[in-house]
């Protein structure tokens, strides 16, 4: 499996929507997404693995993330529509959020994002978004080094953060 949902009965305004099958997911992510405008959001993104992991993301509209996707295909991935929270409206701070091989989309808020981030940083890894979910797709790649397994590692990595959340995550390992 490439997938884990976390949902703890969050009420937020994002989107995630993930898919697999053997078929192209590519249309169904975007029209998952295109279902859950209405909850209104700030920008737009997908990763899929092909089976390398691919990303895209649009600071604008699910319209303009489905004209950028045009052609792409991929039997696993997931999406996602921003609400900002930390880190302004842009394409950098979209998701999803990556790290090494892995991507996540994360609805709601890491309390303790900013100490998880600072020990990563002080460990070697670079944050290239302002967000807090970022910290989450790093957090999850440093217990892999120990927990190779990706829900075991996710497991374990959801232990550490204080939130309400929910989460979808791909490896290109795990397809
Ligand atoms: N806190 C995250 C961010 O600011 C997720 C926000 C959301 O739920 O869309 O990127």
């Amino acid at each position: 499996f490439a997938f884990v949902f976390l949902n703890f009965g969050l009420v937020d305004m994002c989107g995630i929507v993930a898919a697999i099958a053997r078929r192209n997911i590519v249309p169904v992510l975007i029209e998952g997404l295109k279902k859950l405008e209405y909850r209104g959001y700030d920008s737009a993104g997908l990763a899929v693995l092909q089976p390398q992991l691919t990303r895209v993301r649009s600071a604008g509209r699910v319209a303009d993330l489905a004209a950028q996707v045009e052609g792409l295909v991929a039997e696993i991935g997931i999406a996602h529509t921003r609400w900002a929270t930390h880190g302004v409206p842009s394409e950098r701070n979209a998701h999803p959020h990556v790290s090494n091989s892995l991507a996540v989309v994360h609805n709601g808020i890491i309390e303790n994002f900013s100490e998880i981030k600072q020990r990563l940083t002080a460990a070697g890894y670079v944050f290239t978004s302002d967000t807090d979910t970022e910290a989450i797709a790093h957090l999850i790649t440093d217990t892999q080094k120990t927990t190779p397994d990706l829900f075991e590692a996710v497991r374990l990595a959801k232990k550490q953060l204080i939130a309400a959340y929910a989460i979808a995550v791909i490896h290109e390992g795990d397809n």
